[in-house]
């Protein structure tokens, strides 16, 4: 066992209040490695607990059993233990192979009764649930309880997220005056989808905020470089400085600094992509959001705030408090909603591994110059934002009919804020259509033409937009064809894609476009 001053070098501190539990002192509190802002700490509010001892694991089997990019191993335990050395003699922080080693560390054998909020994976629930010393208190982080989503959801035919928004909106009084939309529209996104400005290579927007790393970073980078040399885990990606906050003060300034500078602009080009701006005017709010270091409603009540104050837009306004208010709380509702087999789902069949030229961000193998910008984005940071994430990597894998499960498990570990939770849905249902559409209408991939129209990455491609066929055919372009006519009798039969399956009648090369994709193979594009 290890106090959380010793996990940062210190002697270790004596009677934390953990290693023998006094049955009229309060439970014990586990802190998983994605709950770490004050709303987790004191779960039940003052009263009995409010000064409970915290328990904090760090499982080194999470690291071992997949190949995570490095930046986010580094994210994960710099915040963990940066919460530690917070917390100091109220914590005791074990460093086990697995939770349950963990908590028999911590609390004896058998563990002690202890308390847990709502973990964010089935897995690390179902272990929680079947310990009988932990009681699973209710989520936290989020806006909505799994009470009120459920009765949501049963009031309804089908689910939507504009309707989920809206009533989200509504009970939150978020942006409402009188009963009615600020402005008098509930959706802005017509105004949010501006192609980059032509001619810039950046946008004209204060930089996003970014951290400095102090001596538990180059703590963690030692251990990282260590457990790598002697074979015990491996990663992929860079582990370049840290970009993203490791702890609630990090977090706070980070959300000052984007409301402040960049929340004006975020609607604008919130669908745009730029070559050498890749977070343009994007919040990088994701990672601390899902470290547990901000609360989603304290993020757009400033948003808010700072549209009434007359600072902001509607529009950037709206659109931030949509993607945090609906896309974010819709996506952890509907990871539980869909149940378990989700992640199994296969609707359109596609089972082609994914290429090691993709697993390893290999973005120098790659000619396509969208593709390999994105790529090397991922490969150095562990972020890109949602279009390239959409229509770059998710349309390449769909078009290309990668095995949607493989490609859940590489965003889940390519990405500092993928978790569980949140790529079930993003990955299987709005990226791959694994579903069959139960969380999209429509399968989200397109042509070059769309890559071309919000982006700057066509003009120095070896590749042309338009063509379909030949050398300079676009793997975008010929891939939305291909992909197409695999699956033309499914989305002739939608209403969103018959017209896109009628223009396949009228592409006469498409037998040469069909063999040039079969030939291409798993080769880089
Ligand atoms: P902004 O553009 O500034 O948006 C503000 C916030 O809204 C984000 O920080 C995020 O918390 C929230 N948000 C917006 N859209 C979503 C969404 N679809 N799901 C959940 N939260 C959302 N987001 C993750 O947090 N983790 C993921 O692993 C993840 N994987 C994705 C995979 C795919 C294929 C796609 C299409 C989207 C994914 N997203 C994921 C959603 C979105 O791309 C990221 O939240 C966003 O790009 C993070 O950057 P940001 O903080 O600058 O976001
Ligand atoms: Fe990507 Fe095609 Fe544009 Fe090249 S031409 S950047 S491959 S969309």
């Amino acid at each position: 066992m290890v106090t959380a001053r010793a996990a940062l070098g210190a002697a270790p501190a004596r009677g934390n209040g953990c290693e023998r539990h006094n049955p009229m002192a309060p439970r014990p509190h586990w802190l998983f490695g994605d709950q770490l802002g004050p709303h987790f700490v004191n779960p039940r509010g003052g009263g009995p607990g409010a000064h409970a001892p915290l328990v904090m694991i760090e499982a080194r089997s999470v690291l071992r059993r997949r190949r995570f990019h490095r930046a986010k191993a580094h994210l994960v335990l710099s915040a963990m233990r940066h919460r530690a050395a917070e917390l100091g003699d109220r914590v005791t922080y074990v460093r086990a192979e697995t939770y349950a080693e963990g908590l028999e560390q911590a609390l004896g054998h058998p563990p002690a009764p202890l308390t847990v909020c709502h973990p964010t994976s089935r897995r690390a629930l179902d272990f929680a649930r079947t310990r009988k010393e932990v009681e699973v208190l209710p989520a936290k982080g989020f806006m909505v309880s799994h009470d009120d989503f459920a009765r949501w959801a049963d009031s309804r035919q089908g689910l939507r997220l504009e309707s989920f928004y809206r009533w989200v909106r509504a009970r939150h009084d978020l942006l409402m005056d009188g009963g009615e939309p600020a402005g008098g529209r509930w959706n802005l996104d017509h105004d949010n989808r501006e192609p980059p400005p032509r001619g810039q290579e950046t946008l004209d927007v204060r930089g996003p905020w970014q951290p400095r790393e102090d001596a538990i970073d180059d703590e963690v980078r030692h251990d990282l470089d260590r457990w790598e040399r002697d074979g015990d885990v491996s990663f992929v990606g860079r582990d370049g400085p840290r970009r993203f906050p490791a702890t609630r003060r990090e977090a706070l300034s980070a959300l000052r600094h984007f409301i402040t500078h960049r929340l004006p602009d975020f609607g604008r080009y919130e669908d745009a992509m730029l070559a050498g701006d890749p977070v343009l005017s994007h919040s990088l709010l994701s990672a601390p959001l899902n470290l547990g270091l901000l609360d989603p409603a304290e993020c757009v009540e400033r948003a808010e705030r700072a549209f009434r104050a007359g600072d902001a837009p509607l529009n950037s306004v709206e659109g931030f408090v949509r993607q945090i208010a609906g896309w974010r709380e819709y996506v952890w509702h509907l990871y539980w909603h869909f149940g378990e087999d989700y992640r199994h789902r296969n609707a359109l069949r596609h089972t082609t591994p994914l290429p090691d030229w993709f697993l390893d961000l290999d973005a120098e193998a790659v000619t396509a110059n969208c593709l390999s910008t994105v790529l090397a984005q991922v490969r150095d940071t562990g972020w890109t934002h949602h279009i390239p994430r959409l229509m770059v990597l998710g349309s390449r894998a769909l078009q290309d009919g990668w095995d949607p499960a493989a490609v859940t498990d590489w965003f889940h570990r390519c990405f500092v804020d993928g978790y569980d939770w949140v790529m079930l849905p993003n990955v299987v249902g709005m990226s791959q259509y694994a579903d069959g559409g139960l969380m999209t209408t429509k399968p989200y991939t397109s042509g070059g033409a769309y890559i071309n129209k919000m982006s700057d990455l066509c003009g120095p491609c070896a590749y042309r937009p338009t063509a379909r066929t030949g050398d300079h055919a676009c793997p975008y372009t010929a891939g939305y064809w291909a992909f197409l006519h695999r699956h033309r009798a499914r989305l002739a039969a939608n209403h969103r894609t018959s017209r896109a399956v009628k223009g396949l009648d009228r592409l006469k090369d498409l037998p040469e476009l069909l063999d040039d994709t079969a030939r291409r193979g798993d080769t880089p594009p």
